[in-house]
């Protein structure tokens, strides 16, 4: 009989605080707290079921690999990671939010594309705004940042940044004007495909207690 102990990879903040009421729902909680706790793997009251704490673009590359079997991970993450190596059974619609292309509010976006100018525009989400831009046929100069987007525009290090917005109030703080919405963005949970043919048996129930708790919360 192999091994059935199954690893969930989950990120530290939003993504672990919204899938808590999921793992409830399926009989799973967290015995520790990642916020106060400096342990990377939390154990939960099924013995059989552990939690693995990553950065939140890591979880997809994690789970590809099988180090974990299972993961919840943002759209905007799993695009840029490309979804190689992993099955995506369903949306859980936490963490939403909006991809969106934000300016300085005195900058005139509209103009700037209309005459053809290009554009430099910093953003964490490479993959996904550059396929944004060239679907508009907007050049576009992309320049690759690791976090506080906002500030680039105030530098002077970009034109424009790709970013997450959820209530628009970090945008409003650095006197950003959202001009774009690219798509809409909610977290997924992603699983190892060897994973979900050999340890089916046990997957399968909290795959479907999360399926069932995302479609009422939904
Ligand atoms: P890190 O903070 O480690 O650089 P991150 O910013 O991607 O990484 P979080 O801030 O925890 O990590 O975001 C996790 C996920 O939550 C993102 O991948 C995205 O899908 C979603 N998210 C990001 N920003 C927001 C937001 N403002 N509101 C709601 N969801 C968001
Ligand atoms: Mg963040």
């Amino acid at each position: 009989m192999m091994n059935q102990q199954l690893t969930l990879a989950l990120s530290k903040g939003r993504i672990f605080d919204e899938t808590m009421p999921l793992l409830k729902a399926a009989g799973i909680n967290v015995t520790e707290d990642p916020e106060t706790s400096r342990k990377l793997i939390l154990a939960t009251t099924d013995p059989n079921v552990r939690v693995i704490i990553v950065r939140a673009s890591d979880v997809p590359t994690y789970v590809q690999y099988g180090a974990a079997d299972f993961g919840v991970a943002g759209k905007d993450v799993l695009l840029e990671h490309g979804g190689e190596g992993l099955y995506q059974p369903i949306d859980l619609e936490i963490a939403k939010c909006r991809m969106s292309v934000a300016v300085s509010d005195g900058f005139d976006y509209a103009s700037a594309v209309r005459q053809g100018a290009r554009l430099r525009v910093a953003t964490k989400y490479v993959q996904t705004a550059r396929e944004h831009f060239a679907a508009k046929g907007v050049h576009v100069d992309l320049i690759k940042l690791y976090g506080s987007m906002e500030l680039a525009p105030l530098v002077g290090l970009s034109d424009a940044i790709v970013d997450m917005v959820s209530t628009g109030s970090t945008l409003r703080a650095n006197h950003l004007v959202e001009v774009e919405h690219i798509m809409e963005i909610s977290a997924r949970l992603v699983v190892n495909q060897a994973a979900l043919k050999l340890k089916r048996e046990r997957l399968q129930p909290i795959l479907d207690a999360f399926e069932q708790a995302s479609k009422r919360r939904g």
